[in-house]
Formats: structure tokens, C-alpha cells, sequence
């Protein structure tokens, strides 16, 4: 499509659309015809069946077709006036009926052939049809396939600007006199092999298909065009990516082994597999680019400091980058220990003022002394000089806009090696098209000697119960944590809340220390609390979502979570992995009353299940990709048909074309793969520089 196609056109200047309907399909997103030839329907319902009038069934919605035997408006009261049309067929009569439409009665002339859709009623023991969608033809026409009768008709998302019956037309219009000037960007070839059919062919199909096979034809290849374009994009970045130069890593270093003897523990099989992944991209000459996606308290950390001395056995600093302080402080306790013996050498640095401290930090990073850093997304947005940074991991990368990513690998001049850990499953699916680019390894395998979490659904008044409950648990030396939803920091009801349970919680349990952390808090103050409850200075610590992430306190063996419908599935199991941590048996309790359905469906996956990816699958199915995912920087496509949870197969497919068709593999003619891929090019324009993940 060049720039002077008709199909650009603007979109008043379609017939029978003028400046007030333009206007109206720009709020609609259709700003030319083009746009209007890839608006779809929303559903298409069958009017193709045409009944004969004996046979039509009052209160069904039918298709009838008849002549004309005579028409008539009358006034029945002041503000009131019936149009009615009688049509006959061989073997019966039906009234069609309009209110307070005169005009109506002079498009139906005596004689003519009409076809009518719409509910049938019985009225005063004859049948009628009111204000039924029709389609008159004269005399001397016969009657042709209709838009809005006596086919497949499709029915459009609109608001109150457009009947269904006026946008059929224009898309009518659209498809008439503009279809031929779009172009197909995919060879036969290609198509068979995909078995897809001709792009004119599905965009005439998905509006005024003639059948529902035709349909799901038409629908396929469009679900695989908006697919395609994605997978296409992803995998030419990936190229891009593969051909960029990475530093190559001594992965049989000294430090490693060091690292390795004093380890308190046995790497799991899982852990070790994704160390080996991560061996071989470091050693690759090519920049690594790689997901780690691991549940809760698989062990994610220690994979990383790996990558960390692995990278200072080749003479390279690293960055490990936590979502929040308290997080970045835990990490930077985690490695101080690991480290102890190793003779490496890591600094915490976080946001704030520059102290007296914190510049000697700074200092050391930029002369080289320090090996690893670790802080928050601080040590990316200010002024902090590396000597040589050679690996980037982020940590709970979910957390983490694309841009801050960017603002990290700018550091140097060689891209460094990037790692990516992740504690939220994202369902395969979603993985491919929003990390399509990304490597991914999971860890599926939890350390040794952990005991389940017992997960209960507790709801009733009974409070006492889950109080005695939670007094055993206490005695026996455990320590508990209570969660109150706090979707957005203005809600301050919900704040008050939990401060007010609070209260109520230490006046219950007056032997025990009871505090309370939530997102208003200063920072250090959270940070102080969070510290005292770690060395049992707290025994039940009451809290908003802040504790969501990352944070390991073993001791801590029961969580109850109030409200907890109102929590999403993923946001439920992130919290629920804050315990199982110890040798304690750890339980879950979900305290609420589920008062929808799919809340109570929500509670009933964590009751049932405590695999990470079966409930990332469940939230995403239960809220969508784009709810799922939580913020638009991820990068996720909109699709206006495809949908990544019910077209997964279609999506897999478009892959592998991708994948293909830029591979070696692609037995095409090279000039047609070259042509190919610039049509493409071409036809994703705009969409192209939309998939922009770092
Ligand atoms: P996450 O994947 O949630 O970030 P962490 O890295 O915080 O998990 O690990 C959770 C806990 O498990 C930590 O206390 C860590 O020391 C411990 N751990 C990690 N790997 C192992 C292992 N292979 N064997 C025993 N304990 C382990
Ligand atoms: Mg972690």
C-alpha cells in the first residue's frame, strides 16, 4: 500500500459517509477506508435460513421472504403512529410493524419481493414481525445476496451513532468499490504452506462471509496476519540481536569454584540446568538476553550471583537490580553472606541523597572495586558510572518499565549481558509475543525439604476460630503475617482497615507484638519494621501489598489474607509464596466471601493448586492479557481479532512462519524472500515500531 492509495482515503469521502459519520467512525478508530475494511464484527448471526410464514415460530428470530399486498400508517394516539406492511408467502400472511416511522410505508410498493429479519410475535391471532431489518427488491431486479437479510450478517461493536443496518452499508460500500486495491504481502506459496487464503478473500469473508466455513477461513487468516506481524517483528529483533557482539565470559573460572565449595547447599537440578543456559550464552560472543522465570522460593538468587562471579572471573562488574529497597537490601544481605569467603566484592546502592556514603560507593564502582552492585532502579537513573559493566540482572522484572531497561544497557559501550527473573509464570503464550525475542529458562523445582502450604478458604463470621488458629501457631513459635487489600494508595478506607484490624489483632493477642507496614509509610520506617519482624522482634505483622515481593522470612509460617477476593490470582500466589519458606508446615488462609463468581472460582485455584504457571494460566484466562500483564509498557500488541488465550494454535503457527520465513530453511526463490519480507515491512508500518521491548 504506497502513500497515495485509494484505500487511505479519507474516510468522509466514502459514499455515504459524509463529515457527521466520518466523525463518528474516527471515535470508532476508523480514520480511512482502509481502517473500516479491518474494523470487524463482533458477532455474525445466521439470516440465511429463510422460513416459510406457516412455519415461523413466535418469540424465535426468523428470516421470512414474501411479496407485498398492502402497506398503511395509521395514527393511533397523539404521540403515536403504526406503519404496518403485509407481506405473504404460499402459505400464510405476516404483518410487519414500525412505530412512529411514517416514512417507512413509501418504500414498500404492492408487489414488491422482501426479505425481513426480526423477532416474531402473535397479535390478536395473527402473526407480526416488528421493526424488522429488511430488504426490498423491485420488480425488475431479482434478488440479490442482501447485506442485512437472507445471508450470514455481521454485527458490529458501534455506539449509538451508526444503526447496524447503516454500517453494513458502508462497509458494503467500502468492500464494493476499494477491495481491489488491497494487496496480498504473502505468496501462494507461503499461504499453502500456512494453509491461509488470499487476503481480498478474508477481508470480504469476515464482513459478508457465505458461509461459516468461508468465516472461519477469513477469521484465521487475519488472526494469523495480527499474530504474524508481532512474531515477524520479534524474530528479526532477535536477528538483530544475534549478530550484535557480547562479551565472552571465562565460565571455568577460580572465583566460580570458590563460590561453589563454600555454598551452604546443593544446587537443584533446575538451578544447575539454568546456570548451564546461562554458561553457554555468556560464552556465546553474543550479548545474552534470557528470562528466568521461576516461582517463589525456587532459588532464583543464588542463579544469579552465579552469573554475577561468573562474569568476575572474566574481569566484568554486574548490577542486580531489585523492584524495591527493601528488596535490593535483602539481596545485598543474601550476597554479603554467599560471598563471605570468596574475596568479591559488592555494594549496595539506593535512591536518595547523596551521602558521604553513598558517593564512596559511587567512587568504588567507578574505579572498579566494587564486583557486583546491587539497589533499586536508582542505580540506572542517576548519574552512576561503571568501569566495566558486564552483566544486568533485574530482578522481578514485572515490576520494571521497558525504558529504565534501556536506560541500564546504554551504560557501556559493548551491550552487556542481560538477565531477566521473574516470579511471576507468564503462560506460554504470553511469553512468546511479549518476550518473543527473549530466551527463557524455568526453574521448576523447588529446594529440598520444603513443605506445601496449606491453602484454606475461610469465610464466616467466626472470627475466634481463625483467632485460636493463629494463637497455636504462635505458641509454637511461629510468626504470622496478615494482608489487606490496598489497590491504590487514595484508598484510604481500605488503609484505615487495616489499621483499625490491627488494633483489634493486638488487643486479641496481648502476650504477642503486633505491627503494622503499608505503602504510606516513609520508606525507612518500612524498612525498620520489616527488619525487627525478620528477627522475630514481631510476631504478627499486619500489612498492605507491600510485602507482595521477594521478601524471605522462614520463620514466618502462616498467612491470612483478608478480603481475599479482591486480590487477583497472580497478586494471591506472589503473596502466598512470602511463606513455606522454613521447615515449618506453612498454611494460606484465604479469609473473605467470595461474592462473585469469579472470585470465588480465584479462591478456589489457590485452594487447588500451587503451581505457579497453572495460575498465571487461570488469571490469565479469567482477566486477559492486557489486565494480566498490568501496565501497557510491556509491549503487548492490541489485537483486534486475535485473541492469545482461545488462538493459541493460531499463534504458534505464525511463528513458526516467522521463524521461517527469515530462516535458512525457507525454501522460497531468495528474491521472493526478499520481496516478501519488504512487503511485510511495508504493511506493518505503524505496528512495527510499536513492539519495542528492550
Ligand atoms: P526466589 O526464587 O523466590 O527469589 P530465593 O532466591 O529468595 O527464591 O530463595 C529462597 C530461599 O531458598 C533462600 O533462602 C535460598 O537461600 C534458598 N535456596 C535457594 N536454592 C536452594 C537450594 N538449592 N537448596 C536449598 N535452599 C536453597
Ligand atoms: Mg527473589
Amino acid at each position: 500500500m504506497t502513500e497515495t492509495s485509494p484505500l487511505l482515503k479519507e474516510i468522509q469521502y466514502l459514499k455515504g459517509v459524509g463529515p457527521a459519520r466520518a466523525a463518528a467512525l474516527k471515535k470508532l478508530g476508523v480514520e480511512n477506508v482502509y481502517g473500516l475494511l479491518y474494523y470487524p464484527p463482533r458477532a455474525w448471526v445466521d439470516r440465511s435460513i429463510i422460513k416459510p410464514i406457516s412455519k415461523l415460530i413466535p418469540g424465535e428470530r426468523e428470516t421470512v421472504r414474501g411479496i407485498v399486498v398492502m402497506s398503511s400508517t395509521q395514527k393511533v394516539r397523539f404521540k403515536l403512529s403504526i406503519t404496518k406492511v403485509v407481506v405473504q408467502d404460499k402459505t400464510g400472511h405476516i404483518t410487519a410493524a414500525w412505530y412512529n416511522q411514517p416514512y417507512i410505508e413509501k418504500q414498500f410498493k404492492k408487489g414488491d419481493e422482501v426479505i425481513m429479519h426480526g423477532k416474531i410475535d402473535m397479535y390478536r391471532g395473527m402473526l407480526q414481525i416488528n421493526t424488522p431489518e429488511y430488504e426490498i427488491s423491485s420488480p425488475d431486479e431479482t434478488m440479490q445476496a442482501g447485506v442485512n437479510v437472507n445471508r450470514i450478517v455481521p454485527v458490529y461493536p458501534l455506539t449509538e451513532s451508526f444503526t447496524q443496518k447503516q454500517f453494513r452499508a458502508i462497509v458494503k460500500t467500502a468492500l464494493d468499490n476499494y477491495l481491489q486495491y488491497v494487496t496480498e504481502y504473502l505468496p501462494e506459496e507461503f499461504r499453502k504452506k500456512f494453509g491461509l487464503i488470499q487476503l481480498q478473500q478474508s477481508l470480504a469473508g469476515i464482513h459478508f462471509p457465505d458461509t461459516f466455513e468461508s468465516l472461519e477461513k477469513a477469521k484465521y487468516r487475519l488472526i494469523f496476519d495480527e499474530f504474524f506481524m508481532v512474531q515477524f517483528a520479534l524474530n528479526l529483533k532477535k536477528q538483530k540481536a544475534e549478530a550484535q557482539k557480547g562479551h565472552v565470559f571465562n565460565i571455568a573460572g577460580e572465583y566460580k569454584e570458590i563460590f561453589r565449595k563454600h555454598l551452604p547447599f546443593k544446587l537443584t537440578g533446575a538451578q544447575r540446568r539454568v546456570v548451564e543456559e546461562i554458561k553457554k550464552d555468556v560464552s556465546s560472543g553474543r550479548p545474552m538476553n534470557r528470562l528466568v522465570q521461576g516461582d517463589v522460593g525456587s532459588g532464583k538468587t543464588v542463579v544469579a550471583l552465579i552469573a554475577a562471579v561468573i562474569a568476575k572471573d572474566s574481569g566484568f562488574q554486574s548490577a542486580i537490580l531489585a523492584p524495591t529497597e527493601i528488596l535490593a537490601s535483602q539481596h545485598m544481605k543474601t550476597a554479603a553472606k554467599l560471598l563471605e569467603e570468596t574475596g568479591i566484592k559488592a555494594d549496595l546502592i539506593l535512591g536518595g541523597a547523596a551521602t558521604k556514603d553513598k558517593k564512596a560507593a559511587l567512587e568504588r564502582l567507578k574505579t572498579g572495586e566494587t564486583d557486583i552492585v546491587i539497589g533499586t532502579h536508582a542505580i540506572i537513573q542517576e548519574t552512576v558510572e561503571f568501569k566495566n559493566l558486564g552483566l544486568a540482572v533485574i530482578d522481578e522484572q514485572h515490576r520494571f518499565g521497558v525504558m529504565q531497561r534501556a536506560a541500564l544497557l546504554g551504560k557501556s559501550e559493548i551491550k552487556p549481558h542481560v538477565l531477566i527473573m521473574t516470579a511471576t509464570p507468564i503462560p506460554r503464550t504470553l511469553a512468546m509475543t511479549v518476550y518473543g525475542d527473549t530466551d527463557v529458562s524455568v526453574i521448576d523445582e523447588l529446594p529440598p525439604g520444603r513443605k506445601p502450604v496449606k491453602t484454606v478458604l475461610f469465610s464466616g463470621a467466626n472470627r475466634d476460630k481463625l483467632y485460636n488458629f493463629m494463637e497455636e501457631r504462635l505458641k509454637e513459635g511461629g510468626q504470622i503475617y496478615m494482608v489487606y487489600p490496598l489497590v491504590d494508595v487514595s484508598e484510604k478506607v481500605d488503609l484505615k482497615s487495616a489499621i483499625e484490624s490491627e488494633k483489634e489483632t493486638a488487643i486479641r493477642f496481648p502476650g504477642y507484638k503486633t505491627a503494622i507496614v503499608h505503602g504510606q509509610m516513609k520508606k525507612e520506617e518500612r524498612a525498620a519494621i520489616m527488619a525487627d519482624f525478620k528477627e522475630k522482634k514481631i510476631d504478627i505483622l499486619a500489612a498492605t501489598t507491600v510485602i507482595e515481593v521477594g521478601i524471605d522470612i522462614p520463620n514466618a509460617s502462616v498467612m491470612v489474607i483478608e478480603h481475599a477476593e479482591r486480590f487477583g490470582l497472580s497478586q494471591l500466589h506472589q503473596l502466598r509464596g512470602r511463606v513455606g519458606r522454613g521447615d515449618r508446615q506453612s498454611y494460606c488462609i484465604l479469609a473473605g466471601e467470595p461474592g462473585t463468581e469469579d472470585g470465588f472460582k480465584r479462591l478456589s485455584v489457590m485452594a487447588s493448586t500451587s503451581d505457579g504457571f497453572k495460575i498465571a494460566e487461570e488469571d490469565l484466562a479469567l482477566r486477559g492479557p492486557g489486565e494480566f500483564l498490568g501496565t501497557r509498557q510491556h509491549g503487548l500488541p492490541e489485537f483486534r481479532l486475535a485473541n492469545l488465550i482461545t488462538d493459541r494454535k493460531i499463534l504458534e503457527s505464525a511463528r513458526e512462519a516467522a521463524e521461517w520465513l527469515l530462516s535458512s530453511n525457507c525454501d522460497m526463490d531468495h528474491r521472493k524472500i526478499n520481496e516478501t519480507i519488504d512487503n511485510i515491512k511495508h504493511k506493518s508500518g505503524r505496528n512495527y515500531d510499536l513492539i519495542n521491548i528492550g
